[in-house]
């Protein structure tokens, strides 16, 4: 087996380690030694601080460090099954050899191959980046399926052992996080099961109960109801008993042959509080956890998904959401990165001022409402990208060169064109973005536009600024 560099994260200095491997403490996470090793192997003797130290790992803003394949050591801490399914492998050696087996360092290598770990994109920080830091995580980790495991530890009854680690707090969060992305198409889901959670605290731990339709309490009996063929009396079987025999308590005449002298037609309910009697009891839930009654009907129904990275999912994980805009710019029009783009300003520059004849202006649109517009889109969110690009394409020439800067500002070069000419392309062009987002959202798109001539004027530090503002 080939030596691989891993660091064992231990709080314990003179933790023995195997050939290859150095301990480290949780400090050192943000050293270079932590980024360039293969794997991290999680001290398995102490359980609290293997679950803080993997909790740590996957808040880490840097991807070489947040989607590092994690091993269990051995110890006491493998008895966990949350933390030993929240882990890449489980280590089945002792700490004086190597912590993998060939099989798993095979699983080892492939994460450690995928785009996601190995893209060299600015780190992300911040809760509202976690969408993105999930799907990475989901699809450097492509061949896995994120199984939901039940379990009575959880509020929502459920984990999802590997994603959790994401999330300051274990709850509702995660769900509604992976729902998201599932309508976004992002992440596909396999049907696990279905589960009731309480509407008021999301506990999934719900007492489903039949009640009295009058006085709401549980404490009622079922009994068969009896049904006299001959003087049509229908009352509970329990009014009909006499010692071994049934006597009708109408006409007093004796049963004997069911389906002859009576049939049992249904049940028959009695509430043992304020003995009410009735057909149909009520059926009711109290949450466990914050003891309110609810309808089952109004709690809250989820479909308990097992997940993984759709197509979409894997291409947004490598650009994110708003670079897939970028992208499908790029392939239909004439696009330039930034740099390219400023060079470009500068040669039209020069042109405009030699001959002195032909005027060029430079189009800034900024729609302000795009990340916003994403997250509430879900499903329809690719055709809405393609409406937005479609926009660009029946309005701009093809001689036009255009850039995106951050995540939303698009500038067009617009050669040959007079400011009146470019006024006008730009009012073609935000009816058009209004128009788009009043269909597919009913919010504004918050766009900014303005037109900037291509002249003498023309200071390259101030479109910089406009660009990058
Ligand atoms: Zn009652
Ligand atoms: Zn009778
Ligand atoms: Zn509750």
């Amino acid at each position: 087996m080939a030596v691989t560099s891993f660091l064992l994260l231990s709080q314990n200095p003179d933790k023995i380690v195997a050939d290859g491997g150095e301990v480290c403490t949780i400090e050192e996470l943000d050293t270079q030694k932590a980024i360039d090793s293969y794997f991290f192997v999680l001290d398995g003797d102490d359980k609290d601080s293997a679950i803080e130290m993997l909790r740590f790992i996957r808040s880490h803003p840097n991807t070489k460090i947040y989607l590092k394949p994690v091993v269990l050591g051995a110890g006491v801490a493998q008895q966990d099954t949350i933390l030993s399914a929240a882990v890449d492998a489980v280590s089945h050696t002792n700490e004086t050899s190597f912590p993998i087996s060939e099989e798993q360092e095979e699983l080892i290598n492939k994460i450690v191959a995928t785009q996601s770990y190995q893209q060299k994109i600015t780190s992300i920080l911040g809760q509202q980046q976690i969408s993105l830091r999930i799907l990475r995580f989901i699809s450097s980790r492509k061949h896995i399926e994120q199984v939901p495991i039940m379990t009575p530890e959880l509020l929502t009854g459920h984990s999802y052992p590997m994603l959790e680690q994401f999330f300051d707090s274990v709850d509702e969060s995660i769900w509604k996080m992976l729902e998201l992305l599932k309508n976004q198409h992002l992440l596909e889901g396999r049907f696990i099961s279905k589960a009731y959670h309480c509407t008021h605290c999301e506990s999934a731990f719900l007492n489903f109960m039949e009640t009295c339709p009058d006085c709401k309490s549980a404490n009622i009996k079922s009994d068969e109801l009896v049904h006299h063929f001959r003087c049509g009396h229908a009352a509970a079987m329990q009014d009909f008993r006499t010692g071994d025999i049934l006597v009708c308590p109408k006409c007093q005449q004796g049963l004997k042959h069911i389906g002859v002298d009576y049939d049992k037609p249904s049940l028959v309910f009695s509430c043992n509080d304020c003995q009410h009697v009735f057909a149909e009891p009520v059926p009711t839930t109290k949450c466990y956890r914050c003891g309110r009654r609810t309808n089952p009907e109004d709690q809250i129904q989820r479909t308990v998904y097992a997940y993984k990275i759709s197509a979409l999912g894997a291409n947004v994980a490598l650009f994110g959401q708003e670079q897939l805009f970028t992208k499908l710019l790029k392939e239909n029009l004439d696009f330039m990165d930034n740099a390219g783009f400023q060079r470009v300003i500068v040669l039209e520059k020069s042109r405009v001022e030699r001959y002195a004849i032909s005027t060029s202006c430079v189009l800034v649109i900024d729609i302000k409402g795009l990340a916003d517009a994403l997250v509430e889109l879900g499903e329809r969110g690719l055709g809405f990208y393609k409406d937005l690009v479609n926009a660009f394409v029946e309005t701009l020439r093809k001689s036009d060169i255009l850039t995106v800067v951050g995540r939303s500002a698009v500038t067009i070069l617009l050669t040959e064109t007079n400011e009146e000419g470019a006024h006008l392309v730009l009012e073609r062009l935000m009816e058009n973005i209004e128009h788009i987002f009043e269909q597919s959202l009913s919010i504004p798109s918050n766009a900014m536009g303005k037109v900037i001539p291509v002249n003498n004027e023309l200071n390259m530090n101030q479109l910089a600024l406009s660009l990058s503002s």
